[in-house]
């Protein structure tokens, strides 16, 4: 038995995770109490598909119910939350859904590989689990993508090794969670009015590498990534190894004449460099995705994953969806939905990896500002086409920054402008460039997400292949 069964413990939150959550505790032998501010229609319903396995009191979120052992957030719930505050004054543990698969770890469970960092987290940790498998171990891609981690866990089934994405709240309350390695991809300011400030949100990010085991994987082109390791308590023998996209220096790896290379875990360091993939092998081979390649090959080498494994496995990865995916060309135009791109660290990256570009952009803000990412796109911009609720900051910054650049300001927060960006954007752009949707935005005031965001962008471009005809 767990150290779950018996236990009264409370889970904040009826939504998807509150849910999970609560039956698997459930079926440990826990007493489960889920608690939530609301109690409308579909919390209800959801109540009532609970049945025997939870207590459910809706109504109230801020009360700490009797005799509460632990307590379990979801995703969403702020740090100083009341019912937080409230279980802090009653020396009550509050954990999330990673520290219980943490706990749940029997003997001879899989070691972690972890991965976090502002951008990208998906996309390496796919990679990760992709070389992985060409190596010949049983893996997954878990965390904040795919099965919830406690099921994960709970399954039993006989993984060699796990690559895990972690988001900063998930790490924020994980306490425990060691690794055996781990990296951080990137800092960039984002979910600061979660966090608090910049340095809460770097704190809970450089959690990652405590009592990390074998190998702390930083970004070079970022010292805040390596200030992290070196704040961090690791085990001892345990590796600062950085990866850059120029020359690797000792404990990195990095890339030289278009090739990756790894000058960390070679056999003789003063020796020559190991081999592990061309930059034509990765998918697609933008610099912020050979940085991210690099991670992963980096996080797999201090696993003991051999070069070739890391070679076939960048071959064998394709993106997820939205995630700068090409849709067409049409007219000598590419057309490219990076619909992820839902913060100005991700759009920078986006946008540097295109010569000339016709950028659609626009959404929620989350109070991001924009003047940087305008600064330092100018150069690259054949116009832009803006949409959605806070575009006038663009807007704004674009003409601070690149006040050459056309501007079409749409206007409209409704679904159907993205077909009319897409216009727009077509109209702007000439043979050999790219029109890119990196909105650096949010999408919920336009969209359910940022799924249907990029949808509806590619609707609107094979619309446009349609009507040029046959041919491209
Ligand atoms: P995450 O899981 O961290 O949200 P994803 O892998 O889903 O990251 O990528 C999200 C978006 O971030 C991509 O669409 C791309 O625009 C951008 N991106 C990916 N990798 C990086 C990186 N290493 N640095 C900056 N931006 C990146």
């Amino acid at each position: 038995t767990s150290e779950f069964h018996g236990k009264h413990i409370t889970v904040a939150g009826l939504g998807v995770s509150g849910v999970s959550a609560a039956r698997a505790l459930a079926g440990l032998g826990a007493r489960v109490t889920v608690v939530d501010g609301g109690d409308g229609g579909a919390l209800r319903e959801r109540a009532a598909g609970l049945g025997d396995a939870a207590t459910v009191r809706l109504n109230d979120a801020d009360t700490l119910p009797e005799g509460t052992d632990l307590v379990v957030t979801s995703p969403g719930w702020r740090p100083d939350s009341p019912l937080f505050t409230a279980a802090a004054e009653a020396g009550v543990d509050v954990v999330g859904d990673v520290e219980i698969a943490w706990r749940l770890r029997g003997e001879g469970a899989p070691p972690w590989l972890a991965v976090t960092g502002t951008n990208g987290k998906t996309t390496t940790v796919r990679m990760l689990a992709s070389i992985l498998e060409a190596a010949g171990l049983r893996t997954a891609a878990v965390g904040n993508i795919g099965t919830p981690i406690v099921d994960v866990v709970l399954s039993q089934e006989p993984y060699d090794v796990l690559a895990v994405e972690l988001s900063s709240y998930q790490l924020h309350w994980a306490p425990s969670l060691r690794a055996h390695s781990a990296a951080v991809l990137n800092l960039a300011p984002d979910h600061l009015d979660w966090h608090g400030s910049m340095k809460a949100y770097a704190a809970d990010k450089g959690r990652v590498f405590e009592g990390n085991r074998v190998a702390c994987v930083y970004n070079t082109a970022d010292p805040r990534t390596e200030q992290l390791v070196r704040d961090a308590d690791v085990e001892e023998g345990c590796r600062a190894i950085g990866f850059t996209l120029g020359a690797p220096g000792l404990s990195e790896l990095g890339v030289v004449d278009g090739i990756l290379v790894d000058r960390a875990f070679v056999a003789d360091r003063q020796r020559n460099a190991q081999e592990l993939a061309e930059v034509s092998d990765i998918h697609p081979p933008a610099p912020h995705n050979i940085a991210n390649a690099l991670a992963a090959a980096a996080l797999a080498r201090a696993f003991g994953v051999e070069p070739k494994a890391v070679r076939d496995g960048l071959r064998a990865f394709r993106p997820d969806a939205h995630r700068i995916a090409h849709v067409a060309d049409v007219a000598g135009v590419a057309y490219v939905d990076d619909s992820k791109a839902t913060n100005t660290h991700a759009a920078e990256a986006s946008l540097a990896a295109y010569e000339s570009v016709v950028w659609i952009a626009g959404g929620l803000a989350k109070g991001a500002t924009f003047d940087e990412l305008a600064a330092g796109a100018a150069g690259r911009l054949r116009g832009a086409v803006l949409l959605g609720a806070d575009r006038a900051l663009i807007k704004e910054a674009l003409a601070r920054h690149a006040p050459d650049v056309p501007v079409v300001d749409l206007d409209r927060t409704d679904t159907g402008a993205m077909a009319e960006a897409v216009r727009e954007a077509a109209r702007l752009a000439a043979p050999g460039d790219t029109v890119l949707l990196a909105p650096a935005c949010a999408s919920m005031d336009m969209f359910t997400h940022y799924g249907e965001r990029g949808e509806a962008f590619a609707a609107a471009v094979r619309e446009l292949a349609d009507q040029a005809g046959p041919g491209e």
